[in-house]
């Protein structure tokens, strides 16, 4: 299509999500010279910024925490001239009967545009049993960073057998006396290097073929309920806090009319990040893919919008 046949329109492209796959798709949307928006949402911040450490990230030997990982993107982004802002996307259609023209509501604004980036993330998953909801942010946590410093010299419960389990049980032991760990099965899903960092630390004490099955206390949480996996048996363990790391849910209600989902829920795409909708492309841990990181994140970021870029240039008739 030629450029001036275009109907009108407000954005080349419109980013939903401010985390890694985001603000990496609008680094080089900007530096790209793209008429972009970053829409990250009110009230949502990505997981992110609430890990203490990343270690894995090439360049930052030393290590670096999620939150100021994240500003260190976002500075980038804002150098480079990225538009940005701060509300909750309540939907995305196809404007009217164009083919070419997504529609965005975002907060109290609407916005025309040529191609969409999902970079919506995924949230934590809960364990859904008694005690959990009622607890919440009175001993029940997600994030050990936050709220690990209320727990100095008392015990904790951590829940789940992933990378992220175990690194918040590593970093729980700063504060707290004992963290006993958790895990339904007897073999932990976590990366070996934090297999061995959790079995040397001595204050971390684990817990096998074992569900947490309720949270129990009274204006605060002062233990919670076992059931064995093999026997069904339950037992009452006293503890001060419960953190529960049991993995996540993708971001993709937007989503789950327009695009191919897998049965999880995560967007599918092609290997350049295409989804099944022209025009729409998907990043980071909203994807469906086997390895959710920071680094794969960003690197999905980076394929989206050069996708994007080509289909833009497509859609105006400037293919090179
Ligand atoms: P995950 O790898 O999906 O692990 C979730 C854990 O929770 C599993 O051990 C699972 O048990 C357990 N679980 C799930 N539902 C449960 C339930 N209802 N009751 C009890 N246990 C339950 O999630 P994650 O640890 O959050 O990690 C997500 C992704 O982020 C992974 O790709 C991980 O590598 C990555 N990550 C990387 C780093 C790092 O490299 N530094 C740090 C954090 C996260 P089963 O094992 O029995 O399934």
């Amino acid at each position: 299509m030629n450029k001036e046949k275009l109907p009108q329109y407000d954005y080349d492209i419109i980013i939903t999500g401010g985390g890694p796959a985001g603000y990496t798709a609008g680094i080089y949307a900007a530096r790209a010279g793209l008429k972009a928006l970053l829409v990250e949402g009110a009230a949502t911040v990505s997981q992110i910024t609430i890990t203490d450490l990343i270690e894995n990230y090439p360049g930052i030997p030393d290590g670096i925490n999620g939150f100021d990982l994240m500003q260190l993107f976002k500075n980038q982004a804002l150098k480079f001239g990225l538009e940005t802002m701060a509300a909750d996307v309540t939907s995305i259609k196809k404007h009217d009967s164009d083919a070419v023209i997504w529609e965005i509501s975002a907060g109290d604004k609407t916005f025309r545009t040529l191609s969409v980036i999902a970079a919506t993330g995924a949230e934590w998953r809960k364990l859904g049993v008694p005690g959990e909801e009622e607890f919440a942010g009175k001993g029940v946590s997600y994030c050990a960073t936050c709220d690990g410093p209320f727990y100095r010299e008392k015990d904790v419960i951590v829940v789940g057998g992933g990378d992220t389990a175990l690194q918040e049980a590593l970093f729980l032991t700063h504060f707290a006396k004992k963290v006993i760990l958790v895990h339904r099965r007897d073999r932990l899903r976590a990366a070996d290097i934090l297999q061995k960092r959790a079995a040397a630390q001595k204050k971390i004490e684990f817990i096998w073929k074992a569900n947490l099955t309720e949270v129990v206390g009274n204006n605060l949480v002062t233990g919670v309920k076992l059931t064995d996996v093999e026997s069904g048996k339950t037992s009452e363990m006293p503890a001060d806090g419960v953190f529960i790391f049991v993995g996540r849910i993708p971001q993709t209600a937007l989503f789950e009319d327009l695009l191919k989902l897998d049965a999880g829920g995560y967007i599918m795409t092609d290997d350049n990040m295409q989804t099944s909708a022209a025009g729409i492309f998907a990043a980071g841990d909203c994807r469906a893919k086997q390895f959710r990181q920071v680094i794969t994140a960003a690197g999905d970021g980076a394929n989206a919008l050069y996708s994007a870029e080509l289909y833009i240039a497509a859609l105006k008739g400037e293919s090179y």
